[in-house]
C-alpha cells in the first residue's frame, strides 16, 4: 500500500477507453474522446508550495490552458510577517491564514490540491514523489508520484542550525504558524512555573531569562514583542515575579538589524537599551544544552561563557531543504545554498524547471561572465577601445538584461562597480577609454563577490509569483512575438522580459508602538508615526478581506484589552 500511485496518468483517459470499447457507446466515446484530447492538450504545471511565491504564483495565472497541480503539506497561506505578533497575543494565529482553496475557487483554471511534501524531484523523468501529510487508518501515509509539463519550485527555506550542537533539541524556532503557537504557550509556561511556591528564587529568574539567537529583523522583532508582552500585560497579572524577567537577544556580529541603515541599527540599539533588553552583540552560540547556552564572545578573546536560560528562541537565517539539495545535486549544482536560476527565474540546467522565493537565487557569477562578455563583443574592432557612448550603451545593455545589476548600480554599493570599472578600464570621462578585458574581469569578480544576493524575503518571492504568473499567461504570444533582450548565446531575442525586483522598503519593528522604516531613495522614518504606516501597509498587503477584518479587529481588541494570556 506504500507503492507509489502514479497520478500522472489522467483517471479520465481510463474512463474514455472502456466506453469506447463499450460498442453501443462508441460514439458517445468518440465525442468525449474529441473534449478529452482538448483537455489532454493541457500543460501540466506542478507547484511546490502555497507561501509567498507560490500564493502569487497561483493568484496571479489565469491561463486555462494549463491542468495546474499544487502540493503543500499546508493547505493554507501564513501572512508570516505577522508571525512575531502570534507569538504574544496581539494578533490570533487563525486571522493571519488563508485557505489556499479560497484563493484558488476565484481563479478560473482547473486547479487541483494535494497536502502532501515532495519527498523527491526526478528532473530527468519529469516527475515529483509526494507523501501525503494524512494519517490513513493504518497510520501509513499514502505516497504518490506527479508528472509535469512544467515545473514551479516554490518550497521555502528550512531554518539554519549551523549545525549548532543542542539547538534543535532546545530552541524554539519562528518560521510556521504551530512555531508561533507554541512560543505563546512556552512563555505563559515559563510565567506559570516561576509562579510555583517550591521554585526557588535562583530558578525562577532561570525560567524568566528569554534568550534570542539572531539579531536580524525577525529576532529583533520578537524581542520587542515579547518586551512588550510583558511590560504591558504580563506584570499586571504576574506581580510578584515582575521584577525577575530577563530579555537577551544575542549577535554574533557587531550590530543588531545590519542590513538596515546605520541610523536604525543605531535607533534600536539605544531604544533596547533604555527597555532594558540585554543586547549582547559579538556573542557567538557554540551550545545549546537544556537549561544554558553557551558563546564564545568575539570581544573577549573568543572566551566560553554560559548563560542560564528558560526559554530560547533561534533566528539566525535559513537553510536548504534535504530534497532541494537531492535535485541540486541532480543537476550539478552542489554547494550552493540555494537553487541557481537565470534571470527568468529557470533553474539553471533545466528547461522546464523555475524556481522562486526563499530557496531560489538568480545565479550571479554567470550574470557576470555574460557582462565580461558583452564588453568584449562590444569591441568589435577588437582595438580594446570603447568610445564614452559604447561604454554607456554596453551599461544600458546590461541593465535591460540583468535589472539585479541596475538595482546594484542604483544603490550604495553601485559606486564601488562604477569605481571599479574605472579602475579597470581607465576614466569614463575620456572620449575614448581603454578596455582591457582581463582587467575588467578581475574587477567584474570582486563587485560579483560584494554584490548582493535578491534578500529572502516575502516582497521578493510574491514579486517573482506575479512575474512567472505573468510570464506563463502570455507563453503562446511571447513565443511568437519575443519580447526580451536579445539572445546573448543563441540566435533571436527572449521570450521574456527579465524578472524585475522593486524595492518597496522594509520594516523593523521595535515595541512601544514604534517601528524603523527604510524606504525606497535611502528614506528613514523612525518612531510612532512609522507604526502607523506599519499598521496600514500590512492591513492592506493581507491575501483576503477575511483576514484584514479579523487582524484589524485583533489589534483593536489588543487596544482595548490588551493580550490574552490563557493557556489555549
Ligand atoms: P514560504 O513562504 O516559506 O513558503 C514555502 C511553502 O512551501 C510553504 O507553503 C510550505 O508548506 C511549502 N513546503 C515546504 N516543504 C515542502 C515540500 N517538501 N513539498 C511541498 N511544499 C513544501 N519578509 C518580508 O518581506 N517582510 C517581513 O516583514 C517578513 N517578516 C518575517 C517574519 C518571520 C517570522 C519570518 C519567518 C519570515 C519573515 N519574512 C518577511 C520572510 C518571508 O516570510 C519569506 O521570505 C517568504 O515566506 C518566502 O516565501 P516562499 O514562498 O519562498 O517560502
Amino acid at each position: 500500500s506504500r507503492a507509489f500511485r502514479d497520478h500522472g496518468s489522467n483517471p479520465k483517459l481510463v474512463l474514455l477507453c472502456t466506453t469506447v470499447s463499450g460498442g453501443g457507446l462508441l460514439a458517445y466515446g468518440e465525442a468525449v474522446g474529441a473534449s478529452e484530447a482538448a483537455v489532454m492538450e493541457k500543460k501540466k504545471v506542478v507547484v511546490l508550495g502555497t507561501g509567498w511565491a507560490g500564493t502569487s504564483f497561483l493568484k496571479n495565472l489565469n491561463n486555462p490552458r494549463y491542468e495546474v497541480h499544487v502540493v503543500s503539506p499546508r493547505n493554507y497561506f501564513a501572512f508570516t510577517p505577522l508571525l512575531p505578533s502570534v507569538t504574544c497575543g496581539t494578533v490570533e494565529a487563525r486571522s493571519i491564514v488563508e485557505p489556499v482553496r479560497n484563493i484558488f475557487r476565484k481563479q478560473k483554471m482547473d486547479v487541483q490540491f494535494s497536502e502532501a511534501e515532495c519527498l523527491k524531484i526526478d528532473a530527468a523523468n519529469r516527475k515529483v514523489y509526494c507523501r501525503s501529510n494524512i494519517n490513513s487508518n493504518t497510520n501509513e501515509k499514502e505516497e504518490f508520484v506527479v508528472d509535469y509539463d512544467y515545473l514551479i519550485i516554490a518550497v521555502g527555506a528550512n531554518v539554519n542550525t549551523f549545525n549548532t550542537p543542542g539547538v534543535t533539541e532546545n530552541c524554539h524556532f519562528l518560521k510556521e504558524v504551530e512555531d508561533a503557537q507554541k512560543i505563546r504557550r512556552t512563555v505563559i509556561d515559563c510565567f506559570e512555573r516561576a509562579s510555583l511556591p517550591s521554585v526557588s528564587e535562583e530558578e525562577k529568574k532561570r525560567i524568566l531569562h528569554f534568550a534570542i539567537v539572531g539579531g536580524g529583523p525577525t529576532g529583533v522583532e520578537f524581542a520587542a514583542s515579547l518586551h512588550d508582552f510583558v511590560t504591558e500585560d504580563l506584570v499586571k497579572i504576574y506581580p510578584g515575579i515582575k521584577d525577575l524577567v530577563k530579555i537577551t537577544l544575542l549577535e554574533a556580529g557587531d550590530h543588531i538589524l545590519s542590513m538596515f541603515d546605520k541610523r536604525i541599527t543605531a535607533f534600536a540599539e539605544e531604544k533596547f537599551g533604555r527597555d532594558g533588553i540585554d543586547v549582547k552583540t559579538g556573542s557567538m552560540v557554540v551550545k545549546v544544552s537544556e537549561k544554558e547556552i553557551s558563546t564564545k564572545e568575539m570581544k573577549n578573546g573568543g572566551a566560553i561563557t554560559t548563560i542560564p536560560y528558560g526559554m530560547a528562541v533561534w533566528s539566525t537565517g535559513i537553510g536548504t531543504r534535504p530534497f532541494i539539495k537531492d535535485f541540486m545535486s541532480q543537476i550539478g549544482q552542489t554547494n550552493r545554498r540555494a537553487i541557481a536560476t537565470d534571470e527568468w527565474l529557470r533553474v539553471e540546467a533545466t528547461n522546464n524547471v523555475y524556481a522562486l522565493g526563499d530557496c531560489a537565487t538568480i545565479n550571479q557569477r554567470k550574470v557576470m561572465e555574460d557582462i565580461a562578455a558583452i564588453f568584449k563583443k562590444a569591441d568589435k574592432d577588437n582595438s580594446g577601445t570603447l568610445t564614452v557612448k559604447e561604454f554607456q550603451e554596453v551599461l544600458d545593455d546590461i541593465c535591460e538584461r540583468y535589472p539585479q545589476v541596475e538595482l546594484y548600480l542604483k544603490s550604495n554599493q553601485m559606486h564601488d562597480l562604477a569605481d571599479l570599472l574605472k579602475e579597470s578600464i581607465g576614466d569614463v570621462e575620456k572620449e575614448s577609454i581603454e578596455l582591457n578585458i582581463e582587467e575588467l574581469k578581475s574587477a567584474l569578480s570582486k563587485v560579483d563577490s560584494q554584490m548582493k544576493f535578491l534578500p529572502a524575503t516575502a516582497q521578493v518571492a510574491s514579486q517573482q509569483g506575479t512575474y512567472l504568473a505573468k510570464c506563463f499567461n502570455r507563453m503562446e504570444e511571447c513565443e511568437k512575438n519575443p519580447e526580451g533582450p536579445i539572445r546573448f548565446r543563441g540566435e533571436g531575442r527572449h521570450r521574456f522580459k527579465p524578472f524585475r525586483y522593486k524595492h518597496l522598503g522594509q520594516f523593523a519593528p521595535l515595541g512601544g508602538e514604534q517601528t524603523a522604516a527604510q524606504l525606497p531613495g535611502d528614506w528613514v522614518s523612525i518612531g510612532h508615526s512609522s507604526q502607523w504606516l506599519w499598521y496600514s501597509v500590512y492591513a492592506s498587503k493581507q491575501v483576503s478581506w477575511r483576514t484584514r477584518a479579523l487582524v484589524v479587529s485583533d489589534w483593536t481588541r489588543r487596544f482595548i484589552f490588551g493580550r490574552d494570556s490563557s493557556q489555549i
